[in-house]
């Protein structure tokens, strides 16, 4: 019999070539088969009469086959085999694609057991490539796992080799979460688990198995999470023993929020040199996470330490060291931006002056992780709008300086126990509380109907002597029908012909989107209209209406940041957002955004409609892949799986007690991160 620890070679059946694919599937040995799980189960216990089939559902009928299978060459390369089956209640076709041999295996007036889904209504109804077996008179089809395929591997070579990975666990399997665990949680051991996800009985035993996967995952997780943590905290930061930001607050033009000025304390107390300072802030755009970062950069300046702040946009950086850099100044720092639009020669004179530690603070885009750019003594560096970045350019930052203080700056905040499992091993700061004399911005979900109206209405704001930013999705036309951004301008300079438009898009030269974003700010332009280069961060107080073409389009936290750009003044500010008519889905996730303006409700929803996958971004959080836990809707599991990985670990720091434990850590954290 074959062991876990072989490959799908040991089984009869499977060669050379299969083997190469099942591996394109992550399974390379019978233990990785056991971790591959179904994405679905056929439930052949339950039969639906042909009649009740619905379009778009799987389901499974038990039928006799009624014509011959046909094929035919619908074109080059695509063959459709075509019959039909029937029950009792009525008849339907049957359809399989380039997959001819399977169809053939069947017999005229023979019944059986057909699983698949249901394609479109009435009399081009269709049962889409099922699977089959011999209907056996009396008995049902059991439930059936559906793994994910690759091209190539069947369902059938899928069963086989969980078949074979069953059987070498079917005698035992070592546990090894804590048997008071299990029995606190009511989960099942792990090698019932396993047979249940791979082979249940009823679809309530899957659910209890589920339930124990995902527990042990995210608990794996945390105990990995936690020990990074704790090994990080072994080692010694930098030490900014002079803490007294009295002067930073002092020429800060405002002062802080409660909030500011709570996270500014976290993270002063960091510093101390106990170990290095590693902390997300989140806050909601406009919450005030410059003031923070600065206050940062002071401390490192103070204590002798270089800083850097890193931006994702040409636009922000230069933003941000327009309003800080003044501010450094006037406390006798020197501060510096770095892109990488600059001119060869002045870059040459920068990356100089920051390696000689003639420049204290250096704000930049990715232009500061280039090879060339060296720091005398880096003590803390920040990364504004940490989204926009990966986890190797993050990492880039920080290892330009030795064990360098680290801030990373969200504006999606999410639900706390979720912060701290996707953002790893940081500490969390929250902005939860936004500079006094905000007006809410009033905002409207308006489909085409009402372009006229909305035509109006910017002139009318405009006339009141406001601004406002139209965004689009595209630069160009695609074939999409979207509005792009340089059509736009055009038609909004006939619509409104004594108005000055300008565009603003990713793909122009940096010193003509700061000419163009300079001239707006100065009040030179009264209509922007720009592509997402403007999501980020843009500061123009005077802006007090926004226009998203195509809402649709954006995920909901990103029309939030968009929104984030007006009601920054004195003005009232608005923002209105263009779904196409159709749709009422679409409208109605715009809606969220008409009813609330609080950033964690909205994050919640996007992550909820979206998943996690797309929401984070796959590349961003670096983190071990997750198999089976899903973030948004396992929350309650995670907020349990942290507290006992927590309570564990403070209690058995290097899991001494729980070597099995110990080890499946370590294997979670040594695969590869995220693909
Ligand atoms: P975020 O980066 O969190 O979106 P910013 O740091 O850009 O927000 O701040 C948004 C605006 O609020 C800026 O114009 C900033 O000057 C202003 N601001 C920040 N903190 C305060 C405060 N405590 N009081 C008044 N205005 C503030
Ligand atoms: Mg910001």
């Amino acid at each position: 019999m074959p062991a876990l620890s072989d490959t799908p070679r040991a089984i009869s059946g499977i060669g050379p070539r299969k083997a190469a694919l099942l591996e394109k599937l992550g399974i390379r040995t019978l233990q990785d088969a056991l971790e591959f799980y179904p994405r679905d189960y056929d439930d052949r216990t339950h039969i639906t009469p042909i009649t009740e089939l619905r379009e778009g559902e799987r389901a499974c009928v038990r039928a006799v086959v009624g014509t011959a299978p046909e094929l035919r060459r619908i074109r080059k390369g695509m063959e459709l085999t075509k019959f039909t089956i029937f029950d009792d209640s009525g008849t339907v076709n049957v359809t399989y694609f380039n997959n001819r041999y399977y169809a053939a295996l069947l017999r005229v007036g023979e019944e059986y057991l057909f699983c698949g889904t249901v394609q479109g209504y009435g009399r081009g109804r269709q049962l889409v490539s099922p699977d089959y077996v011999k209907s056996v008179p009396g008995e049902d089809g059991g439930i059936v796992p559906i793994y994910p395929l690759t091209a190539g591997v069947t369902q059938k070579n899928l069963l086989r080799v969980t078949d074979a990975a069953l059987d070498a666990v079917a005698g035992e399997y070592p546990e090894f979460l804590p048997g008071w665990l299990l029995a606190k949680y009511g989960l099942p051991c792990l090698r019932d688990a396993l047979i249940s996800i791979h082979r249940p009985k009823s679809i309530e035993e899957v659910a209890g198995a589920r339930r124990r996967m995902v527990f042990e995952e995210l608990f794996l997780l945390c105990c990995g999470l936690q020990r990074m943590k704790e090994k990080r905290r072994e080692q010694n930061g930098l030490s900014f023993p002079d803490t007294d930001l009295t002067a930073f607050w002092e020429v800060l033009p405002f002062p802080p929020t409660g909030a500011q000025a709570r996270a500014v304390n976290e993270l002063a107390a960091d510093c101390t040199g106990k170990y290095p300072m590693n902390r997300l802030v989140q806050g909601d755009v406009g919450s005030g996470k410059t003031a923070v970062a600065a206050a940062l950069c002071t401390l490192a300046a103070q204590n002798g330490y270089q800083a850097a702040l890193m931006a994702p946009t040409e636009i922000l950086a230069a933003q941000h060291a327009q309003s800080l850099a003044p501010l450094f100044e006037s406390l006798g720092f020197s501060c510096a931006l770095l892109t990488g639009s600059m001119g060869a020669a002045e870059k040459r004179a920068k990356h100089a002056a920051i390696s000689a530690g003639e420049i204290q603070i250096v704000i930049g885009t990715h232009a500061l992780i280039q090879r060339d750019v060296e720091f005398a003594r880096l003590g803390a560096v920040v990364v504004d709008e940490q989204h926009r970045f990966g986890v190797s350019q993050r990492a880039a930052l920080r290892q330009k300086g030795q064990l360098p203080h680290v801030l990373v700056m969200s504006a999606t905040p999410i639900p706390r126990t979720l912060a701290l499992i996707m953002y790893g091993d940081l500490d969390v700061s929250v902005l939860d509380e936004l500079p006094p004399g905000r007006q809410p911005v009033e905002t409207f979900a308006v489909g085409e109907k009402m372009r006229p109206r909305i035509y109006k209405f910017i002139e009318k704001q405009l006339l009141d002597g406001g601004q406002v930013y139209v965004v689009c999705p595209l630069v160009e036309d695609g074939e999409l029908p979207l509005k792009s951004a340089e059509q736009h301008v055009q038609t909004l300079r006939q619509v409104l012909p004594h108005r000055r438009v300008s565009l603003l898009h990713g793909r122009m030269k940096q010193a003509e989107k700061d000419a163009v974003m300079n001239a707006f700010a100065a009040g030179e332009a009264d209509i922007l209209v720009a592509t997402t280069v403007i999501e980020v961060g843009v500061n123009v107080p005077n802006a007090n209406l926004m226009v998203v073409e195509d809402g649709d389009r954006f995920g909901l936290s990103q029309l939030h940041q968009l929104r984030g750009r007006v009601g920054r003044g004195r003005r009232q500010s608005y923002c209105i957002f263009f779904g196409r008519d159709k749709g009422e889905k679409a409208r109605a996730r715009l809606k969220i955004l008409c009813d609330t303006s609080d950033g964690f409700e909205i994050a919640r929803a996007d992550l909820a409609q979206r998943g996690p996958g797309d929401f984070f971004g796959q590349r961003q959080h670096g983190l071990p892949v997750l198999h089976i836990a899903n973030l948004a809707s396992d929350l309650a599991l995670m907020q349990s799986a942290r507290e006992e990985a927590e309570a564990l670990l403070a209690e058995d720091p290097a899991l001494t007690h729980y070597p099995e434990l110990r080890e499946r850590v370590n294997r979670m954290f040594r695969t590869p991160h995220t693909a």
